[in-house]
């Protein structure tokens, strides 16, 4: 299964990743951090199928998708 990763600390919640996840993956939080930044969330991670719209979206490179590991043959 693909794993998808938001790297809080770079993330300024601006909301971009979740408009482009076709899967709607991602949502926003529903509080803000100690920055005060309401950031990007992972809410149904098994939905992911790895096509990384959303870490090419993101203007601050806050994603981090890993595709699935292949079976070897
Ligand atoms: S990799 Fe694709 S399916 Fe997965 S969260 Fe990002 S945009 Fe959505
Ligand atoms: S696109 Fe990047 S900066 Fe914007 S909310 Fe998503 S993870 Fe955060």
């Amino acid at each position: 299964m693909p794993e998808v990763r938001i790297l809080s600390r770079y993330c300024k919640g601006c909301g971009l990743c979740v408009k482009a996840c076709p899967r709607g993956v991602l949502r926003m939080a529903d509080t803000v951090d100690r920055r005060g930044v309401r950031i990007a969330i992972v809410r149904a991670e098994v939905a992911c199928t790895g096509c990384a719209n959303c870490a090419v979206m993101c203007p601050d490179a806050a994603i981090e998708v890993e595709a699935a590991a292949r079976t070897p043959a």
